[in-house]
């Protein structure tokens, strides 16, 4: 075998990640090329390197739980996002729907009434307001008095018709 395809599974011998014919072949190759062997050397020694640095390294202090905080933290945000998404959603259709109504006919007849509504309880409210106690006693007693002429009214409006089916 050629010291090139032996180099490429070198770092995979140094990782334990060939198969036994690979392997076989690797050190085969190796008893009898100083080269390979310096590469194997280097490799090995790249990857001790590697290692105990990464064996060296501590994690600081409650980074992970800064880790698992950050990360709520943004689900939250992301939370908050859609629910003011949803917010500004609902209130550009409950705009959307106010104009709708107020804009067609429909929302037409809504403004007419309102404005009657308010003009004649304004009316009322004046009314009441410049007449005296005595003038709304005598209103009431009016009101009283058209009321109970209209149930006697009606009350005789019911004999009549009732004496006319008897007879
Ligand atoms: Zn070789």
């Amino acid at each position: 075998m050629k010291c090139g395809s032996i180099q490429e599974l070198l770092s995979g011998y140094v990782d334990g990640e060939l198969s036994a014919t690979e392997r076989v072949l690797v050190e085969a190759h190796l008893t009898q090329c100083t080269d390979c062997q310096n590469q194997l050397a280097e490799i090995k020694k790249m990857t001790n390197l590697l290692r105990t640095s990464f064996e060296n390294v501590v994690a600081p202090l409650g980074l992970e739980e800064r880790i698992a905080q950050a990360i709520e933290a943004s689900h939250q945000g992301v939370q908050a996002r859609r629910l003011t998404v949803l917010y500004l959603v609902f209130a550009l259709l409950g705009g959307g729907v106010i104009t709708v109504l107020v804009v067609s006919p429909f929302g037409m007849i809504v403004r007419a009434l309102f404005r009657l509504t308010v003009t004649v309880v304004r009316g009322g409210i004046y009314m009441l307001n410049s007449m005296g106690h005595l003038w709304l006693a005598v209103l009431v007693v009016f009101c009283i008095l058209l009321a109970g002429s209209s149930l006697v009214a009606l009350f005789r409006l019911h004999r009549a018709t009732q004496s006319e089916v008897v007879s």
